[in-house]
């Protein structure tokens, strides 16, 4: 077996580890040079890390025999998890500078078993957006394209895989910043049920809909990473107990649901909708079960996830007033040092964020906005979870569109939100959602499918997504700059 970076599985490279075959240290150097190669034309990455001391590491493991599957591996980390004594961004200017004090919990987790950070990568800033466009070191090009996005708000680490540059990558999903990049690189996301991978060490967006996920070159190296990420954290107050976690086990053959009046609405394209339909084909071939459903009040997804979002941004990012960390740019009093480091710090997405957020809290609008999304936001959630007492999944493509042009959603910013139609309702409800690879658009560029499930679904879903994934034969197609 001979190593490539193109095509090398985890699991191959584990046994070349274990049977002396590569060394950490050569294996990384060759995803090191191709992160070099690509970085300064795709911008995936914000930094490459000096791994030397995580490889010596990793090898000493794989040398005791103490290694996991994950050992040596590399991966790429979306720049709003925190790595002691690394920079942590979120691509804004107000943490340019803001290097982590601690691990995040599930950083010290994959530390513990010698996986190997690449650097940490562009997104969108505070992870707000579906393009990385809004990142304050500028855009990340779709290393398929590079006239086309690579989604958002985990752009870099979409990227970042799907040229090669790490095995695996990780990213926070708090309206579909996993999903929508995965499927537009082609790749597979995961947003775990939430409360299930802990929050803590993660920069907040919004702190009732964030969930940190993997993406993954395939169903079941997502998998893996997602083996880890799950464990309980007493650090995290939403993390829930291990007893609460009653996980599916996967079974033959799975009852899929399609929410048609949901997916057939006008800002579909055709190719996506084309694409949908040989899918749903393919899914019944796989010997599951098709049926039409409906899923009260889950158009209404989108615009509850605008209110409730903006509002705990707006709570959040509160906490950057240049005087506790961040960019401090001093002024005659304290609220002019507040408003010029915060004028300074944040860009035009993030403030108008701010602003409808504040707005929707504020006295007076509270009950109108902000009380009103938070009902139909339990409504949305019964609705699921009386469905999946009929299904075992809510299938849909991932995205409406396959990866758009730069700038062509950018001066229309409800254009840009409408992008998360479909992956919002599961950020809304609380339940994981996984993106496949499915197709391509009418540009060759990869489309997803996007799979819904009950809350510890994971296991099976993971099944039922990989059992697609054999039908639908998605070719790597390889980068162009591969
Ligand atoms: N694109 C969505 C937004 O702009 C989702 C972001 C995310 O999941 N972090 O809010």
């Amino acid at each position: 077996m001979s190593f490539s970076i193109y095509t090398t599985t985890i699991s191959e490279l584990h046994k070349m580890f274990v049977e002396k075959q590569i060394s950490v240290s050569d294996a990384i150097a060759e995803y090191r040079k191709q992160a070099e190669k690509i970085n300064p034309e795709i911008h995936a990455y914000l930094e490459l890390f000096d791994t030397t001391d995580m490889v010596v590491y990793a090898q000493e493991l794989i040398d005791t025999g103490r290694a996991t599957l994950l050992t040596g591996i590399p991966i790429a980390v979306k720049d709003n998890i925190l790595i002691s004594g690394h920079i942590a961004s979120a691509s804004s200017k107000m943490l340019e500078n803001h290097t982590a004090s601690y691990d995040a919990t599930i950083i010290a987790s994959l530390k513990q078993q010698g996986v190997v950070f690449m650097g940490r990568t562009n997104m969108d800033e505070f992870a707000m957006g579906s393009s990385t466009e809004n990142s304050a070191y500028g855009p990340t090009k779709n290393p398929l394209d590079v006239t086309r996005v690579p989604g958002g708000s985990s752009g870099g680490s979409a990227a970042a895989l799907a040229s090669h540059t790490a095995l695996l990558a990780l990213g926070t999903d708090t309206g579909g910043s996993i999903r929508q990049p995965a499927s537009f690189c082609g790749l597979v996301g995961l947003m775990p049920t939430y409360g299930t991978v802990s929050r803590y060490g993660a920069i907040a967006m919004g702190s009732s809909l964030d969930q940190i996920g993997p993406f993954a070159k395939s169903v079941s190296e997502a998998k893996l990473l997602w083996e880890t990420l799950v464990s309980h954290d007493a650090h995290d107050n939403s993390s829930l107990p291990d007893k609460d976690r009653n996980w599916l086990e996967p079974k033959k053959n799975y009852t899929l649901g399609v929410p048609k009046s949901f997916i057939s609405g006008e800002g579909v394209s055709e190719s996506v909708k084309n694409n949908f339909t040989e899918v749903l084909e393919k899914a019944k071939q796989a010997g599951h079960t098709i049926v039409e459903i409906d899923v009260p009040l889950i158009e209404y997804s989108l615009p509850v996830y605008y209110i409730i979002m903006p509002a705990e941004v707006s709570t959040n990012l509160a906490r950057f007033d240049g005087v506790r960390y961040g960019l401090r740019i001093s002024g005659d009093t304290p609220d002019h040092t507040m408003s010029l480091s915060r004028g300074a710090g944040f860009g035009p997405e993030t403030k108008r964020r701010i602003m409808l957020g504040t707005y929707v809290l504020s006295h007076g609008y509270h009950d109108a906005y902000y009380q009103k999304a938070i009902n139909v936001r339990n409504a949305i959630k019964d609705a699921c979870a009386k469905v999946f007492e009929k299904v075992d999944y809510i299938i849909t493509p991932t995205t409406p569109s396959g990866a758009f042009r730069f700038g062509e959603k950018s001066e229309n910013p409800v254009e840009m939100y409408l992008s998360d139609l479909f992956t919002v309702p599961a950020n809304i409800a609380g339940i994981p959602a996984l993106s496949l690879p499915s197709g391509y658009d009418e540009h060759h560029m990869p489309l997803g499918v996007q799979l819904m499930g009950s809350r510890f679904s994971e296991k099976a879903l993971f099944d039922c997504a990989e059992s697609l994934e054999k039908v639908l034969h998605y070719e790597r197609i390889p980068t162009t700059l591969s």
